[in-house]
């Protein structure tokens, strides 16, 4: 697949108040998890940025504002731009179900003609806590 020159991975606001994004990023910089297509070679910026909390329509103005400076101080256009949701607004999870707004969302970074991609780190414990149809069991699924 063509190399993005820049990522932007959207998180939720309301877990970014006890989330760094740290996991996010190094699932980043591991290539690995959501951002396995990417060569570990290839020169990628990256930023994250949150939907400014519900109902998330804050992202439309951040990303707009991104794109304008994009364009004043790189090269690089929006064509080049990735923009991943993170695992904690597309996944259901221990910081709880799927965004509610998850389709709005989506259409929000459309509007700017953005492409998009689903999920960011994939943890293993979270992943053996879901069913095959993705909805959360609980913290003991066995019990
Ligand atoms: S809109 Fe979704 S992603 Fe944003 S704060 Fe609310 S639940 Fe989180
Ligand atoms: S996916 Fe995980 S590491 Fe990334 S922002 Fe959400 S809770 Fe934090």
């Amino acid at each position: 697949m063509p190399q993005p020159k820049y990522i932007i991975v959207l998180q939720c606001h309301i877990v970014k108040q006890r989330c760094s994004g740290f996991l996010c990023e190094q699932s980043f910089h591991q290539r690995e998890d959501g951002f396995s297509d990417y060569s570990p070679d290839a020169d990628i910026r990256y930023l994250n940025i949150t939907c400014g909390g519900c109902c998330g329509r804050a992202t439309l103005r951040k990303l707009s504002n991104f794109l304008k400076l994009l364009k004043k101080h790189t090269d690089i256009t929006r064509n080049e731009v990735v923009m991943h949701f993170s695992s904690c607004i597309c996944k259901e999870n221990f910081h709880g179900p799927i965004c509610p707004h998850y389709d709005y969302l989506k259409e929000l970074v459309e509007r700017q003609n953005l492409t998009w991609r689903q999920g960011t780190r994939f943890s293993k414990t979270a992943e053996s806590r879901r069913d095959q149809n993705g909805h959360w069991l609980g913290k003991n699924p066995q019990q």
